[in-house]
């Protein structure tokens, strides 16, 4: 059978809509060979995911994406097989998801002064207890008829400039990648052309990101243009960098990250996975 990869995926235990069980049993329908459940700042979806990976014979490698405050900005790093007993990834995600609560409560706070009440309430509802993100307000939002979809409850109220815009303060990227490498996992730089950022600027973070011990950029994303992975796949030679190919699937419903389906990576690119098949 040949070998169909989907290293950047999300379930219920961030802000996917299926748990983790049944993302794995998608993967498989849609013919994903190596699958890597990264959720949000959290493990907690990944012995499910393995166990039901087990019984149906598919690969699953266990991952992350990591929020990561960089030159003000905030980025998306993947750590990719890594050790769900590393104590000081699960040290550093405990501490983002404290971050995650506290400001789950000011996006409240702002959505109320705005006129819009029970967002928190709301939110915290869809997380089911879980982590709760952006994701969640923005579904409320459009359960609760003010926006008609998920994308326009970001446009309007979740970005920088807009009402219920809270800056974040994430992990630098430095102590992400070291938490990354301690858990013998490699980094990734998550969908680098989603960033809208200069040549110049991405320049930057790419030589920050290899000088700390980053391996991996994520070439082929689900929300990334052919012509965008062509561009990254230059950066990941010119960086020495391996490439990462990933849909970043949240949910059936939503049609630009279908699981499985992305183009070859481009010529020239080393394939991350080559790193676990030599470990
Ligand atoms: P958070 O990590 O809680 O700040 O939420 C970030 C998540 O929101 C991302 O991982 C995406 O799933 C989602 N997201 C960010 N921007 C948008 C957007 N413009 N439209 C839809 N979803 C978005
Ligand atoms: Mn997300
Ligand atoms: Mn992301
Ligand atoms: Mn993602």
């Amino acid at each position: 059978m040949q070998t169909s990869y989907d290293l950047h995926t999300h379930s219920t235990a961030s802000d996917g809509t299926l748990a983790p069980a049944a993302l794995v049993r998608a993967a498989v329908e849609s013919g994903v060979t190596v699958l890597a459940l990264t959720d949000h700042d959290t493990l907690e979806g990944l012995v499910e995911a393995g166990e039901e990976a087990r019984a149906l014979g598919i690969s699953l490698i266990p991952g992350v994406e990591i929020s990561v405050s960089w030159n003000n900005r905030t980025i998306h790093m993947l750590g990719l097989s890594v050790d769900l007993e590393a104590t000081d990834l699960q040290l550093g995600l405990a501490g983002l998801r404290e971050f995650r609560d506290s400001r789950a409560v000011k996006i409240g706070e702002r959505l109320e002064k705005y006129g819009i009440s029970g967002a928190y309430e709301g939110a915290l509802a869809l997380s089911n207890g879980r982590l709760v993100s952006r994701t969640h307000f923005a579904r409320y939002l459009v359960q609760q008829g003010h926006v008609a979809d998920v994308r326009k409850v970001f446009k309007k109220f979740l970005v920088p400039g807009k009402p219920g815009h809270v800056k974040g303060e994430w992990a630098d990227l430095q102590s992400a990648i070291g938490w990354v490498k301690q858990a013998g996992g490699i980094a990734v730089i998550a969908h680098p052309a989603r960033y809208g950022m200069t040549r110049t600027v991405l320049r930057r973070l790419l030589a920050d990101f290899k000088e700390a011990g980053g391996e991996g950029l994520e070439v082929v994303s689900g929300s990334h243009s052919y012509d965008e992975a062509l561009t990254m796949g230059r950066y990941a030679n010119e960086f020495k960098l391996m490439a990462s190919s990933g849909s970043d699937f949240h949910s059936p419903e939503n049609a630009w990250s279908r699981l499985g389906h992305l183009p070859e990576l481009p010529m020239g690119c080393r394939p991350v996975w080559d790193f676990w098949q030599q470990h």
